[in-house]
């Protein structure tokens, strides 16, 4: 990462403590991204590096290239220069191989329940249908799903087949998680419990993390470390890094001013990238 073109922000520390549990091997390393579609110029030259077990938040204005960056990583596309590894492999098919990627739309299939949309992330790695089900079952209790897991996609809320999507993705079994806005269509309760939820998830058993998001506050309370990217051409224009990412009393933290001033300095970052 180019030191001169980030701001690095800490608020309590002046070197922030690194969480233990966050290893020194590079789940996600980028360098140089740059990438476009015809004459238009998207991302212009992204460094990122997500360690093992870090989660990581994107946040940026709307059409700024978070989700193209993410699509990249994910090993579905390849930028036009600069390079992606994921888990060490370069090449897009063994990104995708690492990656469980919950794209911005849910894309669940229609036909198929929402407990056998879910399932299909077990299924795909060789479970039974019988065991695939009983596997993504629970999850359907903790995500307030229980009474809709024989429902089809077309019967339930956006919020709901939000939920459905990033269950299936908690079920694929890989070691990297892509989530493009995660809990966007939920309404302002369920998200908050939504990020609880996955705060203490996250406790139990670490993942590494890449989460867009355009919610400052979410970014902030889920992650390890926070960039902020400019308006389209994206560049990382700040890094910010909370100092206690994730307590599962998630209105302590956001009320905490230590968060509070991140915040600040989050949605100064963002105003600033966005002239
Ligand atoms: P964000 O996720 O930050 O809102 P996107 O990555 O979805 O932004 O899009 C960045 C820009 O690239 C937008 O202007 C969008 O219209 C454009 N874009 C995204 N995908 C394509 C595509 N497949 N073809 C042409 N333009 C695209
Ligand atoms: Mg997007």
């Amino acid at each position: 990462m180019t030191s001169t073109s980030i701001h690095r922000v800490s608020v309590t520390k002046p070197e922030p403590i690194e969480r233990d549990a966050i290893s020194a091997r590079r789940a996600i390393a980028a360098e140089g991204v740059r990438h476009g579609f015809g004459e238009l110029e998207v991302l212009s030259g992204i460094d990122l590096e997500v360690r093992e077990s870090e989660v990581v938040g994107l946040v940026g204005p709307s059409g700024c290239g978070k989700s193209t960056l993410l699509e990249l990583v994910s090993g579905l596309a390849e930028p036009r220069s600069g390079s992606i590894a994921v888990e060490g492999a370069p090449d897009g098919d063994a990104r995708l191989a690492s990656c469980a990627y919950m794209p911005q739309r849910d894309l669940l299939f229609p036909w198929l329940s929402a407990l056998d949309n879910a399932a299909l992330a077990p299924r795909n790695l060789g479970a039974s249908q019988r065991a695939a089900r009983e596997e993504a079952l629970p999850l359907f209790a903790r995500f307030g799903l229980a009474d809709f897991a024989d429902a089809k996609p077309g019967e339930l809320s956006g919020g709901m087949r939000q939920r459905v999507a990033f269950l299936r993705t908690l079920l694929a079994g890989k070691p990297v998680l892509l989530l493009d806005e995660p809990f966007a269509a939920l309404d302002a309760i369920t998200r908050g419990e939504m990020q609880e939820w996955l705060a203490g998830a996250l406790l139990a058993e670490s993942r590494t993390v890449l989460l867009v998001t355009h919610d400052v506050e979410e970014a902030l309370y889920l992650s390890d470390r926070v960039l902020v990217l400019s308006a389209r051409p994206a560049r990382v224009v700040a890094e910010l890094r909370p100092q206690a990412p994730r307590s599962p009393d998630r209105a302590g933290s956001v009320t905490d001013p230590c968060f509070a001033s991140l915040r600040s300095e989050a949605l100064r970052a963002l105003r600033e990238g966005s002239r």
